[in-house]
C-alpha cells in the first residue's frame, strides 16, 4: 500500500529561474512542483526540516568554475539541509535518522551515501534543532576550525572579525573570547554592533556608521591585530593588513563583499604589508578538516549546553520564504544564522 501512494507523491522545490546580475532578486527564483520517483538501492528519502541560507549559494548561481560546479538554469537551488530519513534503502541510515547534507531547497530529497557533507546528527534533548544548522552546524564548525586550525589563536591575542554579527562571525567571536582573546567585531549597523557587545565581544564597530574605519580599529587595537578572521575581503581586508601586529595571521574564511559581483573583484592595494608585518594569510574549507571536526563539535556542544556560547538564529518559516531570506542575507539585512524551517507536514510523506 505504501509503495502505491509513494509514486504519486508531489513535493515543492525552488529552482534557479535566472542567473542573478549583482545582488539576487526574487525573479531569479521559481517555486515548482515535482513528482517523487522510486528509491533505488543505496538511496534514502529525506523530508527536509531546515534549510541553511549561506553566502556560498550566490557563488553556485554564477556560471564560473569554483570548488563545486555552477547550477544550471532550472536546477534546484543547492544548499545545506537538515532533515529526517523517512524511507531508506541505505544500510547506514535507518528511517528516523536526522541527517545533514548538501542537498537543495526542496521539501523532499533523495540522496545516497555520496551526498556531500552527509552525516547523521546526534540531537541532544533540550537543544533546538536549528542550532545544528548554525552554531552546532557548519557555521560553528567553520568558526572553530578557522580560529584553531588556521588562526591558531593564543590566549591574550587580539582577534578582529568582519561580518561579526553573522552566522560564522557571531560564533567566531565567542570562541575567541572563550579562548582568552580580546575580541573586536565589525558589523554593518548600530543594532548589530550592540548585539556583539551583548555576546561578550570587547569592542564592536559599526563600519557603515563611522567616517574612518582604520582610525576606529587603531583605537580598539592599539597594539595591532594578531588574528584577522576575514569573512568579507575587499576594502575591509585592504584596511586591515596595515593594522595587523607583526607575525599576525589572516584567516580567509570568505569574501562575501565580492560574491554579488565576481566580474569586478576589488584590487587590494596593501598586500606589501604581508612582508612588512611577516603575516600569514590562509584560506580554508571546513569540510577538508575532518580530523578536527569531532573535537570541534564536542567543544561547541559543551559551550552551548553550558550557556557560555549563545547561538543566534534568524529563522523564517516555509519554503516560499527561502528566496527572500537569501536576498536579505546577501544584502546585510540579517543577524545570526539565517535558516528556513519547513513544517514537518509540508508534504504527504
Ligand atoms: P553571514 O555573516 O550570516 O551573512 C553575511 C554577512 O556578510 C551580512 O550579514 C553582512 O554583514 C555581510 N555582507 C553582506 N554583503 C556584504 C558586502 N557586500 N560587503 C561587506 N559585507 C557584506 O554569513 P555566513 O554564513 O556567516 O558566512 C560568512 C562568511 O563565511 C562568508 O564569506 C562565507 O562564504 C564564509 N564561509 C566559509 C566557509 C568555509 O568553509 N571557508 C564555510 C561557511 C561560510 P554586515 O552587515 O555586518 O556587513
Amino acid at each position: 500500500m505504501r509503495s502505491e501512494t509513494f509514486v504519486s507523491v508531489t513535493y515543492r522545490k525552488i529552482v534557479m529561474a535566472a542567473r542573478p546580475q549583482g545582488a539576487p532578486q526574487a525573479s531569479d527564483f521559481r517555486l515548482e512542483q515535482a513528482s517523487l520517483r522510486d528509491l533505488r538501492d543505496g538511496e534514502m528519502l529525506v523530508t527536509n526540516l531546515i534549510l541553511s541560507m549561506d553566502p556560498a549559494i550566490r557563488g553556485f548561481m554564477d556560471d564560473r568554475p569554483s570548488y563545486l560546479p555552477p547550477l544550471a538554469i532550472g536546477e534546484t537551488i543547492r544548499g545545506m539541509t537538515l532533515g529526517r530519513v523517512v524511507r531508506s534503502k541505505n544500510a547506514h541510515f535507518a528511517e528516523g535518522t536526522i541527517v545533514r547534507a548538501l542537498a537543495g531547497w526542496e521539501e523532499l530529497s533523495i540522496m545516497d551515501s555520496a551526498a556531500l557533507g552527509l552525516e547523521a546528527v546526534a540531537v541532544s534533548e533540550g537543544i533546538p534543532l536549528e542550532h545544528y544548522m548554525g552554531a552546532l552546524g557548519a557555521s560553528g564548525l567553520t568558526a572553530w576550525i578557522g580560529m584553531n586550525e588556521i588562526g591558531r589563536v593564543q590566549p591574550g591575542e587580539t582577534v578582529l572579525i568582519s561580518a561579526a554579527a553573522g552566522a560564522v562571525g557571531s560564533v567566531t567571536g565567542q570562541i575567541a573570547r572563550l579562548q582568552g582573546c580580546r575580541v573586536i567585531g565589525l558589523a554593518g549597523s548600530a543594532a548589530k554592533a550592540a548585539q556583539l557587545l551583548k555576546l561578550g565581544f570587547h569592542a564592536a564597530i559599526d563600519y557603515r556608521g563611522i567616517p574612518d574605519l582604520s582610525a576606529a580599529i587603531r583605537a580598539a587595537a592599539p597594539d595591532g591585530v594578531n588574528v584577522y578572521f576575514d569573512n568579507v575581503g575587499g576594502a575591509t581586508l585592504e584596511t586591515l593588513l596595515p593594522l595587523m601586529a607583526d607575525h599576525g595571521r589572516v584567516v580567509v574564511c570568505g569574501m562575501v563583499s565580492e560574491y554579488n559581483d565576481q566580474d569586478h573583484p576589488y584590487g587590494v592595494r596593501t598586500l606589501w604589508q604581508l612582508v612588512v608585518k611577516r603575516l600569514t594569510m590562509r584560506g580554508f574549507l571546513t569540510y577538508e578538516h575532518a580530523n578536527r571536526i569531532p573535537e570541534a563539535q564536542a567543544q561547541l556542544n559543551a559551550w552551548v549546553r553550558s550557556g557560555e556560547l549563545v547561538a543566534v538564529n534568524n529563522v523564517r518559516n516555509g519554503l516560499e520564504e527561502a528566496p527572500q531570506s537569501f536576498i536579505d542575507l546577501m544584502n546585510g539585512r540579517t543577524l545570526g544564522k539565517t535558516l528556513v524551517r519547513l513544517p514537518a507536514n509540508s508534504n504527504q510523506i
